[in-house]
């Protein structure tokens, strides 16, 4: 099957082991020839300059690198900031989002939605950065309807960006009808789906919990079902995530966007699965 781009994500590591193993994972995602590695960014501080490091890092190797940037508890001039060092490292792409803030910590920000940020990055830098934003095709779960968050999505797109990736989801219907119904918005930046690979139950369980993503029932039972059989369940992950890959491909989504974990394993077996491999 021809597999359209992809795109990898990765979080910046916290330790100097946790670099050295993603320098290896990097090394075998890099034959996959992605558009671009992401690096995300953590709200209240914790990760920031991981993440400039970890991309001046992919960009020392020869690949594109694009760091998420939150405007979640931060001031104009701290984004500015941050903006200048991206420039002055010829960083040419980034994803801009809200972020969140833990709780118990402080205020907003200046900034309080993704699209004031995206507004305020063009305002700053002209056409300099291409602009990723987030989109939730099973609605962001602070979101008072799905309509809203539509209006919310586009909003973005008119204050400047110039393509989306999508929250992970296991229901390809729903990035249709999500695709389908921005459309009708008149919004008609490429929106590519954001894929998570499915290797250990009980961390997906955690994060979809928190970001609102749907498990379907089938899956979840399926899962359950394999107990502690990692094999299994890997083996079951590597099956529902390719067909899932293969139906978006066909219905025409214009890239993949992996969340790999920093992990290359998962990542490289879908890919290569995509391909007849
Ligand atoms: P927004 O687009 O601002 O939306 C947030 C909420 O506000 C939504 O419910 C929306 O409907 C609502 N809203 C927006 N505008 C308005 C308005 N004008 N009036 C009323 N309501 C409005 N988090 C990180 O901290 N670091 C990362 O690196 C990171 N990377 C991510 C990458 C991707 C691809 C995705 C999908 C998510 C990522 N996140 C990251 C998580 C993200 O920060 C959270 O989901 C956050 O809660 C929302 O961010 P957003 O940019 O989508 O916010």
């Amino acid at each position: 099957m021809e597999t359209p781009d992809i795109s990898i994500e990765f979080f910046p590591p916290k330790t100097p082991e946790g670099a050295d193993k993603l320098r290896t994972a990097r090394q075998r995602l890099a034959e996959l020839q992605p558009k671009y590695f992401s690096v995300t960014f953590g709200a209240g501080g914790s990760t920031q300059q991981g993440t400039l490091s970890t991309v001046k890092e992919i960009q020392s190797e020869g690949h594109v690198g694009a760091p998420h940037l939150s405007c979640v508890g931060a001031t104009r001039e701290s984004i500015r900031a941050i903006l200048n060092e991206f420039k002055s490292h010829d960083i040419r792409r980034l994803v801009a989002l809200r972020g969140d803030l833990p709780s118990g910590y402080g205020g907003a920000g200046e900034l309080r939605y993704a699209s004031d940020l995206v507004e305020f990055i063009r305002a700053e830098t002209g056409d300099r950065f291409h602009i990723e934003v987030a989109a939730y095709p099973e609605m962001h779960p602070q979101a008072r309807s799905p309509q809203d968050d539509l209006q919310a999505f586009a909003r973005k797109v008119q204050a400047g960006a110039n393509a989306a990736i999508t929250q992970y989801f296991y229901n390809p219907d729903a990035y249709f009808a999500f695709v389908d119904n921005t459309r009708k918005l008149g919004v008609d930046v490429p929106i590519v789906p954001g894929i998570m690979p499915i290797t250990n139950t009980t961390q997906l369980m955690r994060f979809s919990d928190m970001c609102g993503a749907e498990i379907p029932r089938w899956i979840r039972l399926k899962l359950a079902s394999f107990g502690d059989d990692s094999a299994s369940i890997k083996a079951f992950g590597l099956d529902v995530v390719t067909g899932l890959c293969e139906r978006l491909i066909a219905g025409g989504a214009p890239g993949l966007h992996f969340y790999s974990m920093n992990q290359a394993g998962p990542t490289t077996a879908i890919c290569q699965r995509l391909q007849g491999h």
